[in-house]
């Protein structure tokens, strides 16, 4: 008789997400329906400086196919090379993050006024509030903020064309944030119980540094990345097995953007996820510094 093979369909996840309370342009609702349209099984909310979307993309999820996990994208510097750190798996409700989160939203808000006004002193005529309208409330302000208005008023003709000429990081109004080391960042994520997470190493190019961070309490580095080369997912993955990472992948989507969403363009395997929380039970449990 022959054997029939039952195969599990493929789960896929996505643990690097955008909303618009930070530099996206979905609202937490339209993320999840887009995870659900793309099949997937768990997504990852990871705004930079902000838990806000999280209860709203929890509240959508409610009854649905596709699991929401908290997250964060936390911004740090390394002498004035930006190094972002992902938080999975955090409690988003605690005071002492949300209090941090307020902060850095407060300096951010005061960087990008310092940009437009840089901006203006060259001559270009941006105001506070062609940015502004492009985001909600307290949302975390970014330069994808300004480089939309910068196209919207028809300065730039695209997303690039903005950083290169102006808010890039070698650009002429380029303002840096708030010191905040990726020690701190680190420190802040595992003080939530997160597992901390180099955000796409193929674009910051930080490899010197990861060893250190692996001292500071980093847990896992993004092997897959919507900007990642075959060549450097398969680098990552080398390191990874060298420091005794954990692998994590995402899409990095901004909504619409930087182009058509990429929710569910990285197809990340769910054992990544499963791997995660094994982690957290087990022993990444230090608290406060
Ligand atoms: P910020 O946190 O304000 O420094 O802004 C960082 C955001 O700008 C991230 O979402 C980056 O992906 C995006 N970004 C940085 N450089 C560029 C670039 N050259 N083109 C498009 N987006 C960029
Ligand atoms: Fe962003
Ligand atoms: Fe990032
Ligand atoms: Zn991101």
């Amino acid at each position: 008789m022959q054997k029939t093979t039952v195969t599990q369909p493929v789960r896929s996840i996505d643990l690097h997400v955008h909303t618009d309370y930070s530099d996206g342009t979905l609202s937490p609702a339209q993320v999840v329906e887009y995870s659900i349209a793309q099949g997937l099984a768990a997504i990852a909310i990871t705004d930079h400086d902000s838990v806000e979307a999280i209860p709203p993309a929890l509240a959508a999820a409610v009854g649905r196919s596709v699991e929401v996990i908290p997250g964060i994208e936390l911004s740090a510097d390394d002498q004035g090379r930006e190094i972002h750190i992902l938080g999975l798996l955090i409690e988003w409700r605690s005071p002492l993050l949300q209090e941090r989160l307020a902060a850095l939203r407060a300096a951010r808000r005061a960087r990008i006024l310092e940009m437009i006004s840089r901006l203006n002193r060259r001559g270009i005529a941006l105001n506070a509030d062609d940015v502004l309208q492009l985001s909600s409330g307290d949302a975390s302000l970014g330069r994808l903020h300004v480089a939309r208005a910068l196209c919207c008023r028809g300065i730039v003709g695209s997303i690039p064309e903005a950083f290169t000429r102006f808010i890039g990081s070698k650009g002429p109004c380029y303002v840096p944030h708030a010191a905040f080391s990726a020690q701190e960042a680190i420190a802040l994520v595992r003080a939530v119980d997160g597992i901390p997470v180099l955000a796409h190493p193929g674009i910051s190019l930080c490899d010197e540094l990861i060893s250190q961070m692996v001292v500071d309490g980093l847990r896992g580095i993004e092997i897959m990345h919507s900007e990642h080369s075959v060549q450097a997912q398969l680098r990552y993955t080398d390191i990874a097995r060298a420091q005794g990472l954990l692998f994590s992948g995402g899409s990095d989507c901004h909504g619409t953007g930087k182009g058509a969403p990429r929710i569910g363009s990285v197809r990340v395997p769910y054992e990544y996820l499963e791997a995660m929380k094994r982690a957290k039970e087990t022993g990444c449990r230090l608290h406060a510094p």
